[in-house]
């Protein structure tokens, strides 16, 4: 927050910034999806709607599940929310107790732990490791699995790190997930943006046995460019969805019912300019990887998937700045490169990744090549 409102205050006083630091795609809504929003618009979408969405949206959306997860779910077992942070609050609420535990993988999205704290339960962080693809071992997490432990969230492809679980880790996860029989929650808002031919299979579709205990997120914003639209939903058992709904129908009512429409053409519509925006943001992958690992200092994993690349900047740390300052940490890195290099990025200390930063390439080529540039020219003004 700190380092997004000094970029902001930059800005202001008209210093050019190159942020990225944007979780969203820089892509408008395909057009086809705003002219389904505009002809529900003139059919007279404005009223309230089922809390757990319209049928046909989530129809759409178990037609979408069962060809891309090869599993069913009937329309009870769909619940559509204002976006798949919405879900994931919902599901917090509805299978943790205060004093439970939620086992969330390290790095992690920001919202995972707060949301867990802010029902009263504890989130229990297991480490990753650059290593091992910032991937959870089976033994961790059956080393961090304890009688309070009632859930495990996890999040593939990654939002910080961009890392991707494979089909034999997801096998070896499901192993140990059959025998503990805790909840799991699986993210997979950016299930389908994975590059260079990397096959995110779903953890539903390698163990459908494990059905019963998991819950699948999902939602348009990322897929479809439509954050601002707010659709998101959840695909689990029975109970956990008229729980979900029982939430939302005191908290919020249904998702907006334009947005609504909006989505079942997303889902159901043409896949071009999803194609396009895929084929776009590999380039940028390369771009943004292959430029960072050029620079002295900066080592950077090439992710599987989502828009992020997830440098280690220890390289960095102990240099000292022209004005004689060391750097101490990823957020003393971050701070010098928004001074220095006018460059935003995000500390990896709050995905609680320290010596780690955060760049998402949801921006042009060009930008990404200025924006490697400055950060290399800032590099190599340290001492
Ligand atoms: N999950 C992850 C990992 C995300 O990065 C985000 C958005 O940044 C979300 C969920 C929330 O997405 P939505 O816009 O559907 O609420």
């Amino acid at each position: 927050m700190a380092i997004a409102d000094r970029a902001a205050a930059l800005r202001a006083s008209g210093v050019d910034v190159l942020s990225f630091g944007l979780g969203e795609p820089d892509f408008d809504t395909p057009e086809p999806i705003r002219a389904a929003a505009k002809a529900a618009l003139d059919k007279g979408a404005t009223r309230y709607t089922k809390t757990r969405g319209i049928a046909p949206l989530r129809q759409a959306i178990a037609a979408d599940s069962l060809r891309r997860r090869g599993v069913a779910h009937d329309l009870e077992e769909i619940v559509v929310s204002a976006g798949a942070k919405q879900s994931l609050f919902d599901l917090a609420l509805a299978l943790l107790d205060e004093g439970d535990e939620a086992i969330i993988p390290a790095p992690y999205w920001v919202s995972y732990p707060e949301q867990v704290a802010l029902v009263g339960a504890v989130p229990k962080f297991v480490q990753t490791t650059e290593a091992e693809g910032f991937r959870l071992r089976p033994e961790v997490l059956d080393a961090a699995i304890g009688p309070k432990t009632k859930a495990l969230i996890l999040c593939t492809p990654s939002n910080p790190t961009g890392a991707a679980y494979d089909e034999a880790s997801l096998h070896a996860l499901a192993s140990v997930l059959r025998r503990r029989g805790i909840w799991v929650i699986v993210d997979e808002i950016y299930g389908q943006l994975v590059y260079d031919g990397f096959v995110q299979r779903s953890l539903l579709t390698v163990a459908p046995d494990l059905k019963n205990r998991l819950i699948i997120v999902d939602g348009a914003s990322k897929t479809y460019a439509m954050t601002g639209w707010r659709i998101g939903w959840m695909l689990g058992p029975r109970a956990v969805a008229d729980a979900c709904e029982t939430l939302q129908s005191q908290a919020t009512s249904n998702a907006t019912t334009v947005a609504q429409y909006a989505a079942i053409a997303a889902l159901e519509g043409p896949r071009d300019a999803f194609d396009a925006m895929l084929a776009e943001f590999s380039v940028r992958r390369r771009l943004m990887v292959d430029g960072l690992n050029a620079l002295s200092g900066i080592r950077c994993r090439m992710p599987e998937g989502a828009f992020y690349a997830f440098p280690s900047v220890e390289g960095l740390l102990g240099k000292k700045t022209a004005e004689g300052k060391t750097l101490e940490s990823d957020l003393d890195v971050t701070a010098y490169l928004l001074d220095a290099a006018r460059v935003a990025v995000v500390p990896g200390a709050a995905f609680g990744a320290p010596g780690y930063v955060r760049l998402s390439y949801a921006a042009s080529q060009k930008q990404i090549l200025e924006g490697v540039s400055r950060i290399g020219a800032a590099i190599a003004a340290l001492r």
